[in-house]
């Protein structure tokens, strides 16, 4: 045989000499044949895995690309959310400063009601203040144009009544010192003759005579002042009268043995019983004529 194909196509043209010789050509036709068919399988084998990976790789690809789109859009949405959120905070924001500024303005308003309320209250309160003391004024003026009664009194008596002035079962010298060491105790802030004459139990008459006395001697002198919205005097004493009532009792002016006596001598102001009484007696006089 000098043409033979094999199932490849293959033309192969071969001398064959003898019968081993053929069989081994065969043989290494056939091992030749499974390489080739070997190498086809794996090129076909390749080719499809080449196919595969290249199918996977495009998936891959577009996976990726899907992913990334998806990224691009989850970017987005985030974007958005983000942009939203930031709106709704600005918003919120924008809220609250519009609602702090109500408050404010509704508490200035507030205010500014309560300041013209009180604007109102103190104008009113001031009309009012200013109506009283018009009407103080002017009642001012009514008391100034009256005649107080010591002034009547002045008009209506003579001097020598004045000077002479008694009252029943008193005894006028003790009243007048009394009544002038009073005023004086009172030293240079006085004391409303008012206040005096209830110490005293004095009728307002008596008194308003007894102090025209006091100011005729030359004691005390009167303020005229408003007191409460009425005319009144403040006595003040001018000077203290120096009185020998004081010692008009004193055992030494009938002492029959006052020659004698001495304050080193052997009869003694120091050891006489007589004055020891009379001092015990003036001070208990003097006491009790306090309280009274
Ligand atoms: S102190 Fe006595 S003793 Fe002397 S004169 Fe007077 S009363 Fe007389």
């Amino acid at each position: 045989m000098k043409d033979w194909e094999n199932n490849s196509g293959f033309m192969v043209k071969k001398e064959i000499t003898s019968a081993a010789k053929l069989k081994k050509e065969l043989e290494e036709a056939k091992a030749e044949l499974a390489s080739r068919n070997k190498k086809l399988k794996l090129s076909v084998k390749t080719e499809a895995k080449k196919k595969v990976d290249k199918k996977k790789a495009d998936k891959k690809k577009a996976d990726k690309k899907k992913a990334e789109a998806k990224k691009k859009v989850d970017k987005k949405k985030a974007d958005k959310k983000k942009a939203d959120k930031k709106k709704a905070e600005a918003k919120k924001k924008a809220d609250k400063k519009k609602a702090e500024a109500k408050k404010k303005a509704e508490a200035k308003k507030k205010v500014d009601k309560k300041k013209a309320e009180a604007k109102k209250k103190a104008e009113a309160k001031k009309k009012e203040e200013e109506a009283k003391k018009k009407e103080e004024e002017a009642k001012k003026k009514e008391e100034e144009a009256k005649r107080t009664p010591e002034e009547e009194l002045e008009e209506q008596l003579t001097e020598e009544e004045i000077i002479g002035f008694q009252i029943d079962k008193t005894d006028m010298d003790k009243l007048v010192n009394r009544v002038t060491e009073m005023i004086a105790g009172y030293t240079t802030k006085g004391i409303l003759q008012n206040i005096l004459w209830r110490k005293l139990k004095l009728s307002s008459r008596d008194g308003s005579r007894l102090a025209l006395k006091l100011e005729r001697m030359g004691n005390i002198t009167r303020e005229k002042i408003l007191e409460n919205g009425r005319w009144t005097y403040l006595l003040l004493i001018k000077k203290i009268p120096i009185s020998t009532k004081s010692i008009e009792n004193a055992p030494c002016l009938v002492c029959p043995v006052e020659g004698k006596c001495s304050t080193d001598g052997e009869i003694s102001p120091k050891t006489c019983v007589y004055i020891e009484d009379w001092v015990l007696t003036e001070l208990k006089t003097k006491k009790s004529h306090e309280t009274d």
